[in-house]
């Protein structure tokens, strides 16, 4: 126990100690301590949560055999309702290109099950983007596969890792993600399609999390809108979804593979029927939502043009925008001062971003106004 409370204190003295708050939930709004926070800690771009209308057609228009709590057994035994395959057509007829869709219990559950699967194929080579996410990471060394990590979105550091390999792997499993979940840039998705059709053997895995549902034409995220052929489109639900779960989109074989090697979803109870219900009813919906898209990338626009114009150091590319504080400590402060002004907005600190990079991360919803968006500039 000494050892424990050692890390413990260890971490509470550079402020990094993470402590879990007390919280009331009431549409784009928390309550904290007793005061009423706009929530820019939230991954509901879509502000679809805040809707009640939207949860009560679901209720009514749902059938009852779908409304269960627990699929109570993995699906590889007695754990596949109908609503699973139902949703899964649904989702490949929508990607289209013949690819195929794969349930999981979450995001986490998916990289790690299907990364440490693919990792069990011989002569396999992963080379992924250093700010990819833990469970991608997870699932490489749960899976004990061969990789490299590549400078953040740097395509020539890619080609000099496959040049550097050639020869010596079979195939190379490029790993990155759609719309980065911290910096809020974006992969070159068609510099990375060039790569994989100039060199043989190359895999394109995209994790798709912070994208699915607020980007994209029809919110099918960046790489379907992109043209480029991605062998693995991870589509996680607990963001602009507004659900829980995730997908994989991947070829028909693939597909095959991961319901005989993939760990995770072998081995866990399988996602409860109501939240694959509620997933699918919000994909229907996802192409009619395009106004509440071009609202949410105006706000984020126009939030940005005024914390540039007033010399914050802002990273992000969409309606993730970051807001640069340098140590852990001045991004306490940063976040503590938005909290005193009605903003909720954590610091995010090492390790979850690099040393020196501490910030405060600003998640903004469709649902947010721009007025009181922008006071966060002053707020700041
Ligand atoms: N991938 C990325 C890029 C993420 O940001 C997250 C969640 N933070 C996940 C995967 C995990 O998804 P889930 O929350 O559904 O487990």
């Amino acid at each position: 126990m000494q050892k424990i409370k050692k890390i413990l204190l260890d971490l509470k003295e550079s402020s990094n100690l993470r402590t879990l708050s007390q919280l009331i939930h009431d549409g784009a709004y928390i309550t904290k301590d007793g005061k009423r926070l706009l929530n820019l800690a939230s991954n509901d771009y879509l502000g679809l949560g805040a809707s009640d209308e939207l949860f009560d057609e679901f209720l009514d228009t749902t059938s009852k055999k779908s409304l269960k709590f627990s699929a109570s057994s993995s699906r590889s035994l007695s754990g596949n309702f109908e609503i699973f395959s139902e949703f899964e057509s649904f989702l490949a007829k929508s990607y289209g290109d013949g690819k195929s869709a794969l349930l999981f219990n979450s995001g986490y559950h998916l990289n790690v099950g299907v990364i440490s699967a693919l990792a069990s194929l011989k002569n396999t080579l992963f080379i992924i983007d250093r700010q990819a996410h833990a469970s991608a990471y997870d699932g490489l060394r749960l899976g004990g596969a061969s990789f490299e990590r590549f400078r953040h979105n740097d395509t020539a550091h890619i080609k000099e890792i496959l040049d550097k390999n050639s020869g010596k792997f079979e195939r190379f499993i490029i790993i990155t993600e759609a719309l980065f979940s911290m910096d809020g840039d974006e992969a070159p998705l068609g510099e990375l399609g060039r790569i994989k059709s100039e060199h043989e053997g190359v895999w394109l895995y995209v994790d798709e999390a912070h994208s699915v549902g607020a980007c994209g034409h029809d919110g099918l995220g960046l790489c379907k809108d992109s043209g480029v052929d991605v062998d693995f489109v991870v589509f996680t639900f607990g963001k602009a979804i507004c659900s829980m779960g995730a997908a994989l989109i991947c070829d028909e074989t693939v597909r095959e593979f991961l319901i005989n090697r993939a760990r995770s979803l072998i081995y866990s109870t399988a996602i409860a029927p109501i939240n694959v219900a509620f997933t699918h009813f919000i994909f229907k919906k996802l192409g009619k939502m395009k106004q509440k898209r071009a609202h949410l990338q105006s706000l984020s626009d126009e939030l940005k043009v005024e914390l540039k114009k007033h010399g914050a150091q802002v990273l992000g590319s969409r309606y993730i925008i970051s807001v640069l504080a340098g140590s852990s400590d001045s991004a306490l402060k940063m976040a503590a001062r938005l909290q005193h002004c009605g903003y909720f907005a954590p610091a995010v600190r090492p390790p979850t971003v690099a040393p020196n990079t501490a910030r405060v991360r600003l998640s903004l919803c469709a649902n947010m106004q721009k007025d009181e968006l922008l006071g966060v500039v002053n707020a700041l």
